[in-house]
């Protein structure tokens, strides 16, 4: 039996990062990045109007105001889109929209509403400093600079970057496809007809939302019987995709076959890891793909794979931050649990105050999926605790990435 901490690093130890792909990056929003990306040029590209206005020569209406307002020649009007060929000449302005290049010769913007009108002729009533309402050339991104760094999780700002620099594909990480094998004679498609003795494999529902959840493609391979060929068959079939993860079979019973197999077809890195729930669970290299062998229990299924498979996806997929976040909560109820053992607790989760309160679901045995149904987070006990008691502070990792959110805007009450 090997510790929590040990088995993550065993298994990370041994989980490849994927090769890359080129995306539309109309498609590559929530990808990692895989490589750095440059800007060829200026953006913007040149210097532009940050406000509609008029476009003048800065000694012109250096001394304007509104008793004595300057009086300028308007020689062009100038939408965002259109350049100005010619070159301002003392005396004269340009109308100018947000946007549109700066005229040569013109060295400032004065805003319209510091402006009028008449006939030809703009008056200009203020005089702001030289250089003022332009935006220059490259003062968001200079050429040759690095915009986007190899690794970034891609967001769609980084999307709207990529399109300004013209960028239309990009190089990302793989997501690794994930085999989902569930094994027992007992489990039941959700469309089959009832049978007596029978139960829903829900595991191969619960296991392909997960793994889609973390960014995996998730392939069902369904139901393998408690049958040798049955089993190994659909084994090796899984060992086809990135990853292959089972459930059931691992534990001590007299149809517990996934074991023996898994032994025949290669080394196993560990079959028992000291947790709860969730501690038959073996891992290992085989054909060069990692394996997850999961217990068959829905929520030693769901918890294992939230502790090693998920940060195994992420790897794969080019993440570097692999884990969820975890936050310090109130316990409201004494937990006694078996020393040895790191205990994973579902709990519910409630802001009070500036402390957040956590409370456990209730039966916490590991066939009760309700209890992980109802749960925000997951309560870590750590081996050598045996008893937390109410009051004190634990850490939780947080499932429900919506428990920070809010039906009202808190930054407006
Ligand atoms: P096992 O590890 O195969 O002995 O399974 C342990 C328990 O989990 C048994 O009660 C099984 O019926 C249940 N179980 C196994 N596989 C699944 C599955 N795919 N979906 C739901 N429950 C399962
Ligand atoms: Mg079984």
């Amino acid at each position: 039996m090997v510790a929590v901490k040990e088995a993550l690093h065993r298994i990370l130890e041994h989980v490849p990062r994927l090769g890359k792909e080129r995306l539309n990056i109309l498609e590559s929003s929530g990808r990692v990045l895989a490589e750095d990306i440059i800007s060829s040029g200026n953006i913007p590209p040149w210097d532009n109007s940050a406000m509609d206005g008029y476009a003048v020569c800065w000694r012109d209406i250096q001394k304007a105001s509104l008793e004595k307002p300057a009086m300028l020649k308007v020689v062009a009007d100038l939408p965002a889109g259109k350049i100005f060929n010619g070159r301002l000449s003392p005396g004269q302005a340009v109308r100018i929209m947000t946007g549109a290049p700066i005229p040569r010769g013109a060295d400032t913007v004065v805003q319209a509403e510091d402006t009028e009108k008449s006939g030809e002729w703009a008056k200009i009533f203020v005089a702001p400093k030289k250089g003022k309402n332009i935006r220059r050339a490259g003062e968001d991104v200079k050429a040759e600079e690095r915009v986007l760094e190899e690794g970034t999780v891609l967001r769609p700002a980084h999307i709207g970057m990529l399109a300004s620099i013209k960028r239309s594909f990009v190089s990302v990480y793989q997501r690794p496809r994930v085999a989902i094998l569930s094994t027992g004679d007992e489990l039941l498609e959700i469309d089959e007809p009832w049978e007596e003795g029978k139960i829903i494999n829900s595991n191969g529902y619960a296991l392909v939302a997960q793994v889609a959840e973390c960014g995996g493609i998730p392939l069902q391979l369904g139901i393998a019987k408690d049958r040798r060929e049955d089993l190994l068959t659909k084994i090796q079939q899984g060992l086809l995709a990135d990853v292959l993860v089972t459930s059931g079979g691992v534990s001590v019973g007299d149809y517990d076959l996934v074991k023996g197999i898994l032994q025949k077809l290669g080394k196993m890195n560990f079959w028992k890891v000291a947790m709860r729930p969730g501690q038959p669970l073996a891992f290992g290299v085989i054909s060069g793909k990692p394996l997850f062998a999961l217990p068959g229990n829905p929520v030693s299924s769901m918890v294992s794979f939230e502790q090693f498979v998920r940060p195994s996806i992420l790897k794969m997929a080019g993440h570097r931050n692999l884990f969820r976040p975890t936050l310090r909560a109130v316990l409201r109820e004494d937990i006694e649990k078996k020393g040895g053992y790191i205990h994973f607790i579902r709990c519910r989760l409630f802001a009070e105050g500036k402390k957040i309160h956590a409370s456990t679901t209730g039966d916490q045995g590991s066939g009760i999926l309700s209890s992980m149904v109802k749960a925000q987070g997951l309560i870590v006990l750590p081996g050598d605790k045996t008893l937390a008691r109410a009051g004190e502070e634990v850490t939780v990792i947080l499932l429900d990435p919506t428990f920070f959110h809010s039906p009202k805007p808190p930054h407006l009450s």
